[in-house]
């Protein structure tokens, strides 16, 4: 039978979670680190997908709408979108298996001009594991995404974060009671 689980782990690189990152979510976005790597060992472990939209950049690039929003970040090779920490050295140890698999994303939605549903429905997903940063930003647009395409979601409370306290509870109670999220 083919899993029909996957888990995204959505931006979690340096620019976003590290101290000297152009975007940090800071310690909320650092003290995920273990629940992320455990939750997708598990994953992995048991089967299941395991993938990891990250956002990429050119800087200052005129057309990009978020050169008008944010400084520039995760630029392409840059320190900034290397994974964070032990999330690093977990993707470094399983790249290269099939059921793990990191992908370029360039807006908030880890759907919007990628191939990720194409390649959820050809696997036969119908389930997805959100985590990673940040909750009320690329968490949100990505959820957003999911529900409207028919997926089923749930939002690991302990491995989503953001720098912004208040947008991090809206967005939790959004994934609940507007996106029929179950939230553990
Ligand atoms: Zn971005």
């Amino acid at each position: 039978m083919p899993t029909t689980q996957a888990l995204l782990v959505i931006d979690y690189t340096n620019d976003f979670v590290a101290d000297q990152g152009a975007l940090t979510c800071g310690q909320p976005g650092q003290q995920l680190a273990p629940a992320i790597v455990s939750l997708a060992e598990q994953m992995r472990s048991n089967g299941d997908w395991v993938l990891l939209p990250t956002d990429v950049h050119t800087p200052n690039d005129p057309y990009h709408p978020e050169s008008q929003l944010f400084p520039p970040h995760n630029v392409r090779d840059s320190w900034g979108r290397e994974l964070y920490g032990p999330l690093k050295d977990w993707y470094n140890d399983h790249q290269t298996e099939t059921t793990v698999w990191q992908f370029d994303k360039t807006r908030y939605s880890s759907f919007a001009g990628t191939d990720l549903d194409l390649r959820l429905r050809e696997r036969h997903v119908d389930s997805l594991h959100l985590v990673g940063v940040c909750t009320d930003i690329c968490v949100l647009h990505t959820a957003v995404d999911a529900y409207n395409l028919g997926y089923q979601l749930v939002i690991h409370e302990n491995a989503v974060a953001s720098f912004d306290p208040v947008g991090h509870a809206w967005a939790l109670r959004h994934f609940k009671n507007t996106l029929g999220a179950t939230i553990v």
